[in-house]
C-alpha cells in the first residue's frame, strides 16, 4: 500500500511540470508533507511567510492536482514550521499598532516616520510604496519576495536580486522594501544607491580619506538597496570593493537587495565570484505585464490622481503601451494634459489620435507641417523648401518630411513636391534617417515629439 505522503510527492511532480522553475523551487519544493486525513492535506511551509504565500497563490492549484491524484475532493491546509517566526512578527505588530502587515500604508504615515528619522537619509521616493505597486502574474514572485525581505530582512532571501526590463518596476519595488522597512522600524538604516553613486563614492573616498567615509557609509547599514547593478560591467575596482562590501554586510546578517536589467550570469565582464554571490539568495524576475495588469496599473494611477477615466479609454491606452510601464504612465499623463489643454472630453475618440505612436496625432495639412517645423527650428519656409544643405536646414527638412509622411496621407512624390520638388528617393532617405535617429538620438526624438505636440494642438484649434 502507498504511504500517505505519496500524494504530496505526486502533486509536486505534477506542479513541477506546470510551474516555472523558480516558482517551483522557491515555494513548492520546500513545503513538507504533514498528514492527509479525511480529505485534508496538511503541508508544512518553512516559515510563516511561505505558508501565507502558498495559501494565497497555490491553494487551488494544489487542491486540483491532489484531487486528480487521489480521486476525491481535497482541502489543503498550510502550516508554518517556525512558530518563532510567527511570534516575532506578532510582537512587532503589537509594538507598532499602526503597522499593517499587508503593507497597506499611506504615504502620509510614512512621511511622519521618515521625518522622525533624521540621522540617516535614505533618499527614497515616497511614491514607491507597496500599496502603489500593482501585482500581476508578471511580478507576483518579485513582489512576494520583496515583501518578505522587508518584513524579515537578512533572513529569507539574501541577497534578493530583482531583474527585469526597463520601466517594469524594479526601482519601485526595491524602494518599497526600503520605505516599508522604515515603517516597521524607523531606526533601521536603509541605504538606496545607484551603482554609479556607489562607484563615485568609492573613488572620492579613496582620494579624500583612504576609504574611511566610504566604509562608514556602506558597512553600517541594515539594508542596502543597490540599483542597476549591470553598470558594474567592466569596472574592475568597483567590483572588487562591492565584493568586500557585500561580504561584510552578508556576514553581519544585513539584507542586500540588488536590481538589474538582466540576470547576474548575463552581465558582461562581471567577476564570477560576484555572479555566484548574487545567485546565493533569490533571483526574482519581473516580466512584461499582461493587458489586465496594465489596465489595473492605470486604474490605480487614476485613483491616486483622483481622475475618473472611462474603462474603454483605460483599455485603449493599456492596449497601446505594452512593454514599459513608465511609457504607459507617460501616455496617461499626456492624455490627461491633452484633455485639459484642449478642453476635449476624456474619451477614446478624442484622445486616441494623440496617443497613436505612429502618427502625428490628427490629420494635418502639408502647410501646417511646413509652418510648425519652420517656426520650431527657426528656419524659414523658403529655406525648408529650397535645396540648401545647411545642417540646421536639412535636419529640419528631414523631420518635416517625416512628420508629413505620418501626419498626412500624401505619397512620397507628393511630399517631395511640397518641399520644393524633391525626388521621392530623397524623401524616403530623409524618413529613414529620422527613424534611425529617433531611437539613437534623444535630441531628435524630443524635437520630433515637440513639433508633434504643436501640430496636435494647432489642428485641434482649427476643428
Ligand atoms: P525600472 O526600475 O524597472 O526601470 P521603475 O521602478 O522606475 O522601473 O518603474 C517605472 C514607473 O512605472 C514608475 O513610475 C513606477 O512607479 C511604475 N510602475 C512600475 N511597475 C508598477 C506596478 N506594478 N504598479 C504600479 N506602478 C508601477
Ligand atoms: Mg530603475
Amino acid at each position: 500500500m502507498q504511504t500517505k505522503d505519496f500524494i504530496w510527492a505526486e502533486v509536486q511532480k505534477s506542479l513541477q511540470k506546470n510551474l516555472s522553475k523558480p516558482s517551483f523551487e522557491t515555494w513548492i519544493r520546500p513545503a513538507k508533507f504533514s498528514c492527509f486525513e479525511n480529505g485534508f492535506l496538511t503541508l508544512i511551509a518553512p516559515n510563516l511567510f511561505a505558508s501565507d504565500y502558498l495559501r494565497k497563490n497555490y491553494c487551488e492549484t494544489i487542491e486540483k492536482a491532489a484531487e486528480i491524484i487521489s480521486g476525491e475532493p481535497v482541502k489543503v491546509v498550510f502550516k508554518s514550521d517556525k512558530s518563532i517566526n510567527n511570534d516575532e512578527i506578532n510582537s512587532k505588530k503589537t509594538k507598532n499598532e499602526s503597522l499593517n502587515i499587508s503593507a497597506d500604508h499611506s504615504s502620509k504615515n510614512l512621511t511622519k516616520t521618515l521625518n522622525k528619522k533624521s540621522k540617516f537619509t535614505p533618499s527614497l521616493n515616497l511614491r514607491y510604496v507597496f500599496n502603489r505597486f500593482v501585482v500581476g502574474p508578471n511580478s507576483r514572485m518579485a513582489h512576494a519576495a520583496a515583501l518578505a525581505v522587508a518584513e524579515s530582512p537578512g533572513r529569507e532571501f539574501n541577497p534578493l536580486f530583482i531583474c527585469g526590463g526597463v520601466g517594469l518596476g524594479k526601482t519601485h519595488l526595491m524602494q518599497a522594501i526600503g520605505n516599508y522597512s522604515l515603517e516597521i522600524d524607523s531606526e533601521s538604516k536603509v541605504l538606496y544607491v545607484s551603482t554609479e553613486t556607489f562607484s563615485s563614492d568609492l573613488v572620492q573616498s579613496i582620494r579624500k580619506d583612504g576609504m574611511h567615509a566610504f566604509k562608514n557609509k556602506y558597512r553600517s547599514v541594515d539594508l542596502l538597496l543597490i540599483d542597476d547593478i549591470q553598470f558594474l560591467e567592466g569596472k574592475e575596482y568597483t567590483q572588487e570593493e562591492f565584493f568586500n562590501t557585500f561580504n561584510a554586510l552578508y556576514e553581519a546578517g544585513k539584507q542586500i537587495v540588488i536590481a538589474s536589467d538582466r540576470p547576474p550570469s548575463q552581465i558582461p565582464k562581471l567577476q564570477d565570484r560576484l555572479v555566484s554571490r548574487f545567485s546565493m539568495g533569490l533571483i526574482a524576475d519581473i516580466q512584461v505585464p499582461d493587458i489586465e495588469t496594465r489596465m489595473a496599473i492605470l486604474q490605480k494611477k487614476a485613483e491616486i490622481e483622483k481622475m475618473n477615466l472611462p474603462r474603454d479609454l483605460i483599455q485603449f491606452i493599456a492596449g497601446r503601451f505594452t512593454s514599459n510601464i513608465r511609457e504607459l504612465e507617460g501616455a496617461f499623463t499626456r492624455a490627461v494634459a491633452f484633455a485639459s489643454i484642449t478642453g476635449l472630453p476624456m474619451t477614446v475618440q478624442a484622445i486616441a489620435p494623440m496617443l497613436d505612436p505612429n502618427s502625428v496625432g490628427v490629420v494635418v495639412t502639408p502647410k501646417q507641417v511646413i509652418k510648425k517645423v519652420s517656426e520650431f527650428f527657426e528656419v524659414s519656409a523658403e529655406e525648408l523648401t529650397s535645396s540648401s544643405r545647411r545642417k540646421p536646414v536639412s535636419q529640419a527638412r528631414q523631420i518635416g518630411m517625416y512628420l508629413m509622411r505620418h501626419g498626412t496621407d500624401l505619397s512620397l512624390p507628393r511630399i517631395g513636391d511640397e518641399f520644393g520638388g524633391k525626388d521621392h528617393t530623397t524623401v524616403m532617405y530623409a524618413i529613414e534617417q529620422v527613424e534611425k535617429k529617433l531611437s539613437s538620438d534623444p535630441n531628435v526624438a524630443s524635437q520630433v515629439q515637440k513639433v508633434r505636440d504643436l501640430l496636435q494642438i494647432d489642428s485641434r484649434k482649427n476643428l
